[in-house]
This record gives structure tokens, C-alpha cells and sequence, in this order.
């Protein structure tokens, strides 16, 4: 019997991002899609072949398109097709994406409590991560300005709260990295007292960009932090920083921390959070990540 064209081509479409098997242990991870095709660049996974995966019923498309990808305000799930999809991540690009460009970038100023942040009701994004997880480097690599990310680095100003105007329409806004390696314990910045307020209360806050090093295996401060936000239900992308470094002989890949790491912090998600790859060294994801923050933003703004 033939199969109605649009579940054809669903079918093929995303064939080559499905489990290999629904009785495989790796099955039980949502994350197929071809990571190193992405890492590379070499090729976008609609350019991918398709692998072989007999047997996929439209329910393990279905399901796969409704758990594994973020799919974005105005998007229908059965209407996606596997080039709506962003190179390097799980994120459909919906009706609203547009106006990535970033072509003005201000430093507006520091705070030292949540309450005191701009009040004019522009959209935001807070990003957040360890120290050394390549924060700066990625607020550089978006605004393409070095001495943007050098303010917040200034002492001083690594503990407050950091809003970068945009565009004039938006902010980017810089959070104290957390779990700083060499401090004693007493000294690591307590993120949970003093960023957990911004995030409950800041009603602009459009997406948090949590930045996770996916050079390294997991680690619990990210986990924890992690966690936390999804059990809060806080708006949250996972940025994946650092993706140019693959290891040698010893080590994982950053396709494998990657998937670990969405393994491990699956249970506290009710809906898969979107999630990128990027690399400030190569500009690998910064486009993308750029759009999908457009779409989240012109979506709040109607
Ligand atoms: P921050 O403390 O989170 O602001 O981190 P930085 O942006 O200062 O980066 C910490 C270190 O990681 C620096 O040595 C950077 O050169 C390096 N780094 C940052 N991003 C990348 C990346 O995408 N790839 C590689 N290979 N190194 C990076």
C-alpha cells in the first residue's frame, strides 16, 4: 500500500537521525543526529545519506520529532522536515527566526543585585557557565568584539551581572561563571544565592544560554546547575562550547561528553531543552545559535 507523499518524505527525511533500533541500549538516548558531519561543517545532515534503518514506523518519527527536537513557537511538528533543522543541534528553525545580524553592541553597565538590572522591558539572554567554559570568548565571537568580553572580565566585574545592549533592541546578558577551580570552597561563587533570583524574578529573561564545555566529560557543577533549571522550568539552551577540541588517544569526543551529558540531565526535563554545538576557535555554531536566539526573541516581542 502506498504511503501518503508528506509521511513519505517525513520518513526518509529524518531516517538517517533515527535510532538505529528500538531495542538497542542507545536507543534509549535521543541523540542520533550525525555529530561530526556538524562538527566539521563538512556538510549539513540533510546531505547526510541515509544510514540503514529499516522498519521506522511514522510513530518513531513522530515521537522522535516531538522528544528529541526543539521545536520553535509557530511551528507545526508534523511539518518538519530535516533541513529546518540547525546544523550541530536538535533546533527547528520556525516562522520567527530573522534579524540574527548583530550589527551594534553597548555596554550598558554592571549590577550587583538582580533588582538592580535595566528595567525598560527589552528581551534578554543570560549566559551562564563554569569558569573557563568559554564564556567570553563565545560573547566576543557573537558580537564579534573583543573588547565587549574584556569588560566583564576587568576585576570587579566578574561577580555582577553584565547587560550588553544589542542591536538597541535587546540584551545580552553576562552572569558570574561559577565554580571557579582553584578557589577554596568558601571563596567559589555561590551561583545558586545569587543568580537563582535573577532567573525567578526577571520577567524580560526571553532564554538562558547555559554553556557546558563539551571538551570535558560531565561535570557535576554543570549537572547540578543544570538540574536545577530544568526542574524550575526555566527557559534554557544548552550551549555546547569548545566543540573544535577532539581528543587523541585519551579522552571522549565531543559528540560522546555531549551526549552523556543529555543523559544525564534528561529526567528533570519535561521537554528536551534545545541544545548547539559551537566553537568560538572556529566560529562553529555561532550563526545558528545567533538565529535560533532570533526566533525566541521576535516570538516574545509579538
Ligand atoms: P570564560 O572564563 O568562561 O570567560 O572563558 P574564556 O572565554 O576566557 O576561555 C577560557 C579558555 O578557553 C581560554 O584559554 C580560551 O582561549 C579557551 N577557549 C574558549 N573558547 C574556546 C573554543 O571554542 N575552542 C577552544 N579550543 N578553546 C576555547
Amino acid at each position: 500500500m502506498l504511503m501518503p507523499a508528506r509521511i513519505r518524505l517525513f520518513t526518509h527525511r529524518f531516517s538517517s537521525l533515527l535510532p538505529p533500533s528500538s531495542s538497542s541500549s542507545s536507543s534509549a538516548l535521543p541523540f542520533s543526529i550525525p555529530f561530526r558531519t556538524s562538527i566539521s561543517h563538512a556538510a549539513p545532515p540533510h546531505h547526510v545519506s541515509a544510514t540503514k534503518t529499516p522498519n521506522i514506523s511514522i510513530s518513531d518519527t513522530a515521537k522522535f520529532v516531538r522528544t528529541v527536537l526543539f521545536i520553535p513557537p509557530g511551528t507545526d511538528p508534523e511539518e518538519v522536515t530535516e533541513d529546518m533543522i540547525l546544523p550541530g543541534s536538535n533546533i527547528v528553525l520556525g516562522p520567527y527566526a530573522g534579524d540574527a545580524k548583530v550589527k551594534e553592541v553597548q555596554f550598558i553597565g554592571s549590577s550587583i543585585r538582580p533588582k538592580d538590572c535595566p528595567k525598560d522591558e527589552r528581551p534578554e539572554f543570560a549566559m551562564l557557565g563554569r569558569s573557563n567554559v568559554g564564556k567570553s570568548s563565545l560573547i566576543n565571537s557573537l558580537v564579534r568584539k573583543k573588547e565587549v568580553a574584556l569588560t566583564s572580565k576587568k576585576p570587579g566585574k566578574t561577580q555582577l551581572i553584565n547587560h550588553f545592549l544589542v542591536n538597541r533592541s535587546w540584551y545580552l546578558v553576562d552572569l558570574p561563571g561559577y565554580g571557579f577551580a582553584n578557589a577554596p570552597e568558601s571563596a567559589r561563587m555561590d551561583w545558586s544565592s545569587f543568580t537563582k533570583g535573577y532567573f525567578l524574578n526577571r520577567e524580560t529573561l526571553v532564554s538562558i544560554l547555559l554553556l557546558v564545555d563539551a571538551s570535558v566529560p560531565p561535570q557535576k557543577i554543570d549537572l547540578d546547575c543544570a538540574n536545577w533549571l530544568g526542574r524550575n522550568n526555566m527557559p534554557m539552551t544548552i550551549v555546547f562550547t569548545k566543540c573544535d577540541k577532539v581528543k587523541n588517544s585519551k579522552g571522549k569526543r565531543p559528540d560522546e561528553n555531549i551526549k552523556n551529558f543529555q543523559e544525564l540531565i534528561k529526567e528533570n526535563y519535561k521537554i528536551h531543552p534545545p541544545w548547539i554545538m559551537t566553537s568560538s576557535a572556529t566560529g562553529l555554531g555561532r550563526d545558528e545559535l545567533l538565529l535560533h536566539m532570533s526566533q525566541l526573541r521576535n516570538y516574545w516581542d509579538n
